[in-house]
């Protein structure tokens, strides 16, 4: 997938490519208030969510939020900040994947309740929203909005009308099922939370004055914080409300987890720690492994900006470890200054979007045999566009090598994958993608290799996308539930360079 505009680097989010659902964050301090460094916080999260962000503070008495419709730059101005009193808050970016597009599914969710005033921050996508939902409806409560996280906020409610905060928390738990990492807060105390298999990350870390909860450790650097260590899968870690320390609660136990591979492929930073790996160096770990089990000796090894940049670079030095004559070089220039060329709405359009963002260098490619580099291939528009482009500047061969396993399926746990129609390989041999995309050959990496990589077995990773086999029960209501998405040609503005 190429890389974005616009967003960080490295993290192509795509027009009708994988889009990650959400960012999440809370903090806790002793003195100082929280919303400047939540919204920080929300900056270096940015590459999760790009449709709506928003914070949510309680300054002892009251909660105060803020939530609005854009990029965190664009939502929250330094007026907001001065009025989101309290040194304890969430904040979240968001992405849709279930739920409408509009600011009543924008979060942090924040109501008042008998039992107190909440706020919920969500990433993931609940299975079985729409079965919770009607029991609530059925008791009374009334929703004003679509989305799992209002529904998640009126079972913890009704939860704490006869429960502490712990047992409400572990009963909301035991009702949803499905993929969930949260920062919640209860009046002004902070909590996280990630689901009993930890398909979404969410890390805690320390900073001057207090404890922060977030979907990335990035987010923890940002602040000049030091990474504490992941939230464990059904664990509950509550901060306290002086930012003094925080209390475990391990909720639920699951025999296996279930964290999702693409994380580190292809969502989060490359400067993030997430389950204990950098993501950088699982990518470059994926491209040694790339070079071992389909290395091809070409001329040029080269990435596809920015997402393949470090597959490449760990494929180009198992080539030069293994003696292999190749050059390391970037051949594609990408182009920073067209961002949401994807808005428009016809495959022409968006192929034309793709020369617009990356533009051969000539002299790398010239008479060359070329290897691309990429981390994965959604729809195949852009794979097919570069292999052409490389060859329009003179590549004589172009064998493409890609750091996932081919995508066959839709994720149904918050991740905008593309619809099964979409998805080049979901009916298509590898002989075939490569035909239809028109490299001289291509290769994926083995699912095994990317567990090795990410040091776990198979049974512990979701590879729903890769195999069609889910971790959770998706055969029924998340499968039938309508994916929302922007009315943008399939994509999120500002981040993409291309489909996929
Ligand atoms: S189906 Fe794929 S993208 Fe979705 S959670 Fe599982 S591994 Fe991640």
């Amino acid at each position: 997938m190429a890389a974005p505009s616009g967003g960080p680097a490295e993290n192509g989010v795509g027009s009708g490519g994988p889009t990650e659902k959400c960012g999440v964050v809370g903090v806790s301090l002793a003195d100082d208030a929280a919303a400047l460094p939540i919204y920080y916080a929300l900056y270096a999260l940015q590459h999760r969510g790009q449709e709506s962000a928003g914070i949510v503070t309680h300054d002892g008495f009251q909660q105060h939020s803020h939530v609005e419709m854009g990029l965190v730059g664009d939502a929250i101005d330094e007026g907001d900040i001065d009025r989101l009193n309290g040194s304890t808050g969430i904040g979240h970016v968001r992405y849709p994947t279930a739920g409408s597009v509009d600011k009543d599914c924008a979060q942090p969710f924040s109501v008042s309740f008998k039992s107190g005033s909440l706020g919920l921050s969500h990433n993931g996508n609940l299975v079985n929203a729409d079965a919770v939902r009607e029991d609530l409806a059925a008791a009374g409560h009334a929703f004003t909005s679509d989305g799992d996280t209002e529904v998640i906020a009126h079972d913890l409610a009704r939860n704490l009308l006869d429960a502490g905060l712990v047992r409400a928390v572990k009963r909301t738990m035991e009702r949803i099922h499905g993929s969930y990492s949260l920062t919640i807060m209860h009046d002004d105390t902070v909590m996280g939370v990630r689901d009993p298999r930890g398909n979404r990350p969410l890390v805690l870390g320390e900073v001057d004055d207090g404890y922060v909860l977030a979907s990335e450790s990035a987010a923890i650097d940002t602040l000049g914080g030091e990474l504490v260590r992941d939230v464990r899968p059904g664990e509950l870690v509550v901060l306290d409300p002086e930012g003094t320390g925080y209390e475990s609660h391990q909720l639920i136990e699951a025999e296996r987890s279930a964290h999702c591979f693409f994380e580190h492929v292809y969502f989060a930073r490359p400067d993030s720690v997430i389950d204990g790996s950098l993501v950088y160096e699982v990518r470059r770990e994926l491209g040694r492994s790339l070079w071992a089990e389909h290395g091809v000796d070409t001329d040029v090894v080269m990435p596809v900006p920015d997402s393949g940049r470090a597959f490449a670079s760990g494929y180009a030095e198992a080539a030069d470890d293994a003696g292999a004559s190749v050059e390391f070089a970037e051949g594609l220039m990408k182009n920073r200054y067209v961002g949401r060329t994807f808005i428009m709405p016809t495959q022409q359009a968006r192929e034309r979007a793709v020369r617009l963002k990356l533009n051969p260098i000539r002299s790398t490619v010239e008479g060359r045999s070329v290897s691309l580099i990429d981390d994965s291939i959604v729809r195949g528009t852009t794979s097919t566009q570069l292999v052409r482009v490389l060859r329009d500047a003179g590549a004589e061969e172009v064998h493409l090598r890609i750091g996932a396993p081919p995508i066959l399926a839709p994720c149904y746990l918050g991740i905008d994958m593309a619809t099964r129609e979409e998805l080049i390989a979901a009916d298509r041999t590898v002989e075939e993608v490569r035909d239809e995309i028109g490299a001289d050959s291509l290769a994926y990496l083995s699912i095994d290799a990317v567990a090795d990589a990410l040091e776990r077995s198979r049974a512990d990773l979701c590879l729903g996308c890769v195999t069609g086999e889910y971790p959770y029960d998706v055969e029924g209501e998340a499968a039938d539930r309508e994916v929302s998405r922007p009315d943008v040609g399939g994509g999120r503005a500002g981040l993409s360079t291309s489909d996929d």
